[in-house]
C-alpha cells in the first residue's frame, strides 16, 4: 500500500485539495495516477471530461477521435482553440493536456471506433467514458465494455437536454446495461444529431463535468454509483431528475437468454 510520502513535493502541492479530502487522500490520489481511462470522442463532452480527468491526475488518458478541429466546434469544445483549427482533435487535446498536467500520459487513437478495434482498445483501459455523438458508437461501446468487463460512464446531449449514467452489467446484480434502457438504436434520422438539432454550448460543460465526476467516483470507489440510475438534465428548466433503471431479464445482451454474444452484429 502506497502512502502520501511516495509523492514528489510538486505532486503534493498540485493535488493538495484532493489529498486533504478523506474520501480521496493519498491512497486515492495514487489510485488516480495509476488509472487508465479511455475517452471516446474529443468533442463537446470529451472536452470537460479530458480537462478534469487530466487536472485530477488520472495517469493515462486514451483518446479516440478521427476528426479535425473545426471553427463550429469552438462554441462548446473548450479543450480546442483557434490555434488548432484543422489539426486532429486527438493532437489538439493531447497538447492542451500536456500543458495542464505533465503527470498525465496521453495515448492518442486517431481512428473511428469499430467492431474490429473496439475490444482491443477497451481492453487496454480500466474504464471507458463515452463522449461520442452517435447511437452506433454508443451501442458498440455498451456491448464491447460488457464483453471486456469494463465499467462504462455514458452521456449524451441534444439542444438543452442531457443524460448521464454508468453501466456495469458485467457485475450482474442490480446493474443494467444501456440496452436494458434502450433496446436498439433508433431508426436513422429519427433523433437529430447536435449538428442537425443544435446544442447549447454550456450544456456540454455541465453534462461532461457530471460525467467526469462519475468517472472519478468509479475509479476511487467512493459515493453512490450512477449504475442503475439515469440522471437527466433539463437545462431550460434548471431541472435534474434521477430515475431508476433496472436490469431487463429480456435484454439481448445482459439478460437471461442473450442473443448478442459477440460484436459481430455491429
Ligand atoms: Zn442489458
Amino acid at each position: 500500500m502506497l502512502r502520501a510520502m511516495d509523492f514528489t513535493d510538486t505532486q503534493l502541492h498540485r493535488y493538495a485539495r484532493h489529498i486533504i479530502l478523506p474520501e480521496v487522500g493519498g491512497i486515492g490520489q495514487e489510485t488516480l495516477l495509476r488509472s487508465r481511462v479511455l475517452v471516446v470522442g474529443a468533442g463537446g463532452l470529451g472536452s470537460p471530461l479530458l480537462l478534469y480527468l487530466a487536472a485530477a491526475g488520472v495517469g493515462t488518458l486514451g483518446i479516440v477521435d478521427d476528426d479535425v478541429v473545426d471553427l463550429s466546434n469552438l462554441q462548446r469544445q473548450v479543450i480546442h482553440d483557434g490555434s488548432t483549427l484543422g489539426h486532429p482533435k486527438v493532437d489538439s487535446a493531447a497538447a492542451r493536456i500536456a500543458a495542464l498536467n505533465p503527470d498525465v500520459r496521453v495515448e492518442t487513437h486517431r481512428v473511428r471506433l469499430t467492431r474490429d478495434n473496439a475490444a482491443d482498445l477497451i481492453g487496454r483501459y480500466d474504464l471507458v467514458a463515452d463522449g461520442s455523438d452517435n447511437f452506433a458508437t454508443r451501442f458498440l461501446l455498451n456491448d464491447a465494455c460488457f464483453f471486456a468487463r469494463r465499467p462504462l460512464v455514458s452521456a449524451a446531449m441534444l439542444r438543452f437536454d442531457g443524460q448521464v449514467s454508468t453501466f456495469k452489467a458485467h457485475l450482474g446484480g442490480a446493474n443494467p446495461c444501456y440496452r436494458c434502457l434502450f433496446r436498439e438504436p433508433p431508426p436513422r434520422g429519427m433523433v437529430p444529431s447536435c449538428s442537425e438539432g443544435g446544442v447549447l454550448g454550456a450544456l456540454a460543460g455541465l453534462v461532461g463535468t457530471l460525467q467526469a465526476t462519475e468517472v472519478l467516483k468509479e475509479l476511487l470507489g467512493i459515493g453512490e454509483s450512477l449504475s442503475g440510475s439515469l440522471l437527466m438534465v433539463d437545462a431550460l428548466n434548471a431541472a435534474y431528475q434521477r430515475i431508476t433503471v433496472k436490469p431487463d431479464p429480456e435484454c439481448p445482451l445482459c439478460g437471461h437468454h442473450p442473443t448478442i454474444t459477440d460484436l459481430s452484429i455491429h
